[in-house]
């Protein structure tokens, strides 16, 4: 059934063969080895904003939703930075100004001191309201990436699914409520009427709104891979073992029993990744700037990784059946804005339910994923302000990102990147189980 997810994926000319292809045996080697590297695993969060729309009930007991601090030794650039008084924070401030922590570029620090906040959101779709606050919260903290992998963490039931339901219900666009609780896969009644009322709504809505709800669907069904991949196999007092669990993976996207959802949540999966990948493709000649550093303090491995991260920007460009998004927003500039705002306030309303998520390791991740998402849209939507970047470090940019957004832009991809990685060695298993 996962190969049944092949051919045309709707709303671009490209197959999944193609993706698999490209992702497993170029991309994805790559773009694990730089998100590795000092610049790309660690991440600024602010894990204890309390949710805004209820009150959150347990705050997750569960064990492996801990987020582990960072570790002394690893963090030893950050620590230079990060410290509790009020006076640290200034400093911490003045550290992310000066780059020390590989901010964006160096040359152009006269524009970050005097128009910081224009500089750093200033787009065409402006969609870093996602992670602003964050970013400037002094209970925000640096999380090492590494040390908090995406995976099973126990967090479900009514909980994960309120949060589900209000992303689904609230910001998809939909026109009408599913009787709450979001149950298991409650799309997909006995006699399928709520699954075919919900596709024939969707099929009528506006390209943007689909291709909206499809980027939703498929960051859900990634995070599900995940946690059927590296799954809690045993945990007892002599080992604790982490791996793929086929059971609970055919739950979620075998054909027959999610009644044909799963490999639709799949498509939506791969529709998510050419989203990304047309991004990076885009966001070129940003990275290509002469003025642009990856700033760690160590030269010689910035100097390294920059390199890295322009080979994948190239692959990404090399890549031969891109989506176009020029089919989206296309018609009517006064419904493209409407529709445009739409899309930025629903972005703003689910990083904020991702406050409301109550295991923390999963509230990370979520958060950087959403990020992640919001800067790939930015990027699709200042293709002018990209191809206008000045090559000479005296003008101003319209357009920039900040070190958050470039973290969390990468990282989220590397996610998907692992999903559909992820989706091969499931095949393999399943052929073997047969
Ligand atoms: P859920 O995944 O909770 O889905 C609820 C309903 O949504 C399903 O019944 C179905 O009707 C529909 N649905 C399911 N998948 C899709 C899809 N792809 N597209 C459209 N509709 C869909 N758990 C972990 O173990 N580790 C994590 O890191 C983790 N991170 C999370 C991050 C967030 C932001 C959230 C909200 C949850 C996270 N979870 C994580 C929980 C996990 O996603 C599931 O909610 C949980 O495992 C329970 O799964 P479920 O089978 O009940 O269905």
């Amino acid at each position: 059934y996962v190969s049944k997810v092949t051919g045309n994926l709707d709303d671009c000319a490209c197959d999944v063969e193609t993706i698999d292809h490209f992702n497993n045996d170029q991309l994805f080697p790559k773009l694990q080895n730089l998100l590795e590297s000092d610049y790309f695993r660690f991440y600024k969060v602010n894990l204890n904003k309390p949710c805004p729309f209820w009150t959150s009930s347990s705050h997750c007991g569960l064990r492996h939703c801990a987020v582990k601090p960072c570790s002394p030794v690893k963090c030893i650039k950050i620590s230079l930075c990060f410290q509790y008084s009020a006076d640290a924070n200034k400093q911490l401030e003045e550290c992310e100004k000066e780059q020390h922590l590989g901010a964006v570029d160096v040359s152009l620090r006269w524009v970050l001191l005097t128009d910081e906040k224009k500089l750093y959101y200033s787009s065409n779709l402006d969609l870093t309201v996602c992670g602003s606050a964050d970013e400037a919260s002094p209970d925000s903290q640096y999380v090492d990436l590494l040390l908090n992998p995406e995976r099973f963490t126990g967090y479900k039931g009514p909980e994960a699914w309120q949060i589900w339901n209000s992303i689904y219900e609230e910001n998809c666009f939909k026109p009408y409520t599913v009787k709450r609780p979001l149950l298991p896969d409650s799309f997909r009644s006995s006699s399928g009427g709520e699954a075919r009322k919900f596709y024939s709504w969707l099929d009528g809505q506006c390209v943007e709104k689909r291709a909206f709800y499809r980027l939703v669907s498929g960051l859900h069904a990634s995070i599900n891979i995940h946690l059927s991949a590296r799954y809690l196999l045993d945990d007892n007092w002599f080992q604790r073992e982490w791996g793929h669990n086929v059971t609970e993976f055919r739950q979620r996207f075998d054909s027959e029993l999610t009644a044909g959802e799963g490999p639709k949540r799949l498509r939506n999966l791969y529709f998510l990744y050419l989203i990304e990948l047309r991004a990076l493709a885009k966001v070129l000649p940003f990275f290509q700037q002469p003025s642009f550093h990856l700033y760690t303090g160590r030269p010689e491995e910035d100097k390294k990784h920059k390199e890295q991260l322009l080979q994948i920007l190239q692959l990404a460009r090399s890549f031969p059946l891109h989506f176009d998004e020029r089919s989206l927003f296309a018609g009517d500039e006064k419904e493209a804005a409407k529709l445009k705002e739409d899309i930025r306030l629903a972005f703003l309303n689910i990083s904020k339910i991702m406050d409301c998520v109550d295991c923390f390791k999963c509230r990370l991740w979520g958060k950087l994923q959403t990020q992640g998402l919001g800067t790939v849209l930015k990027i699709l939507f200042s293709e002018r302000q990209i191809e206008a970047l000045p090559m000479s470090s005296n003008q101003r940019p319209s357009f920039q990102l900040s070190r958050q957004e470039i973290v969390s832009l990468f990282n989220a991809f590397g996610r998907i990147s692992t999903s559909v990685r992820e989706l091969k060695n499931f095949r393999s298993m399943l052929a073997e189980e047969r």
